[in-house]
């Protein structure tokens, strides 16, 4: 008998029905005789309800108490799939993060797993309960305060929990077969892989394919749990995430195909582009930019510094961050534009960033052709463009974002002879 730990995402437990069904899916794994401890999200939109509906109070929340109400959209989940085990005559209990021992920093609304101390959750397993973790919160022992991971943050709460517990496998489980060569929301033609790397997936999650969080990502690779993302809608094998040395659990071996120097691509339409125009070309201003910047707490992602124009002797700084952190990071710079000397900025918030990433990249040439061809036959023009050792990024406009991924897709020969299904979920 093994122990599995599985992870139903919003779109999972939408609505009552929804609810239901899982609760038949995690009775099934009981009955084939594992021990089961379910990691659960808030039901279908609620977070986004929440914040929606904290705006509304209070442009400027107070973070503990956004991470309060944050932290109850999974008591609703976690409750109602208890009951619906009850239901179906199994014995099921549900405990909050801070219940099940998720032990983490003090960082609201971003807090890290510093250690899980799951006596309780042992307790009822021992007991023969399935066990039901509210995902996504935890809880800080020196605040002794509620904390939520962010957004995306159950999947985290799974690995963690397996990890823990030794389990298995870690079951991911939302509104798409597994890991696909693109979200296949952007593109239908997109395939599901049987298995991806760690190393790639972390490239894809930290460029905007939200199949799988990339903290959780991060948090399995280092602790060797093995990921499996697949569907609550359909019963056949998904993806398998897998960290160096691994290899898919017996049974599920399938053809290994030959590497393919591209695994997938990736879309965000999360970013903003800031330039900063005028800034005088003379060593020193990139720091005194970049630590302004820094101090605001925004996220910096690429950076491209113009040729000085030699008649003024200044150039442009254009940089990349979350379309959130924007008004943060221009407010600061404004404030020290005469100690810096720049001219003026601008706020760009319609831009797209498509990533395309592969292993394969550290051994093949031409990739980077592949792509920019792809665009330029498409009349797509690149705005920014960076690089890492398996991943090339550009930056073109928001509205033209969907047409490249669907070219480059087909570029790199990724398309399948069918359309991806997506199941339930709103995309939000
Ligand atoms: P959950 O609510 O279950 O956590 P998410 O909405 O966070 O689910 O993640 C699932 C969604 O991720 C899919 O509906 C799909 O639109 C999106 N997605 C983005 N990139 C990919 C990809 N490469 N493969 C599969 N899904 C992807
Ligand atoms: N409910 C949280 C969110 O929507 C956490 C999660 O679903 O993983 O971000
Ligand atoms: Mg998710």
């Amino acid at each position: 008998m093994a122990l599995i730990v599985q992870k139903y995402g919003g779109s999972s437990v939408a609505d009552a029905e929804s609810i239901k069904r899982v609760a038949k899916r995690i009775v099934d794994t009981r009955r084939a005789g594992h021990d089961v401890v379910v990691a659960v999200s808030a039901m279908g939109d609620t977070t986004d309800m929440l914040l929606d509906l904290a705006a509304q109070v209070t442009p400027i929340q107070n973070p503990r108490e956004l991470d309060m109400l944050l932290s109850s959209g999974e008591r609703i989940s976690m409750a109602l799939l208890a009951m619906a085990i009850h239901s179906l005559g199994y014995e099921a209990r549900s405990f909050t993060g801070s219940q099940a021992g998720m032990i983490t920093t003090a960082h609201y609304g971003a807090a890290r797993i510093v250690d899980v101390t799951p006596a309780r959750v042992r307790e009822a397993l021992d007991e023969g309960a399935i066990v039901i973790v509210a995902g996504f919160q935890g809880f800080n022992r020196d605040t002794r305060d509620i904390t939520t991971l962010g957004r995306g943050g159950s999947d985290t709460t799974a690995v963690a929990l397996a990890s823990a517990l030794e389990a298995e496998v870690c079951e991911i489980y939302s509104d798409v077969d597994g890991v696909f060569t693109a979200d296949p929301r952007v593109v239908p033609r997109a395939r599901k892989l049987d298995t991806i790397s760690s190393e790639e997936m972390l490239e894809l999650a930290a460029n905007g394919a939200k199949v799988l969080y990339i903290r959780a990502v991060e948090f399995a690779r280092r602790h060797g749990v093995l990921i499996h993302a697949r569907s609550t809608f359909t019963s056949g094998p998904g993806t398998y995430v897998l960290a160096p040395g691994m290899t898919r659990p017996e049974g599920q071996e399938g053809e290994d195909m030959e590497e393919p120097i591209v695994a997938g691509v990736a879309t965000d339409l999360g970013q903003a582009k800031v330039t900063v125009i005028g800034v005088p070309d003379v060593p020193g201003k990139a720091a005194e930019i970049f630590k302004v910047v820094a101090r605001s707490g925004a996220n910096v992602d690429m950076i491209v510094q113009n040729v000085s124009a030699a008649a003024t002797g200044r150039t442009d700084i254009s940089f990349t961050l979350p379309k959130s952190d924007a008004s943060a990071a221009l407010k600061a710079l404004a404030a020290d534009q005469a100690e810096i000397g720049f001219e003026s900025l601008v706020h760009d918030d319609q831009i797209g960033k498509l990533s395309v990433v592969g292993a394969g990249m550290r051994t093949h040439s031409g990739v980077s052709a592949t792509l920019f061809e792809a665009l330029s036959a498409a009349g797509i023009n690149i705005e920014m463009i960076s690089t890492s050792e398996i991943r090339i990024s550009v930056v073109v406009r928001g509205d033209d974002l969907t047409a490249a991924a669907r070219v480059v897709h087909s570029a790199y020969d990724l398309d399948g002879d069918t359309e991806a299904v997506v199941h339930a979920g709103t995309g939000r």
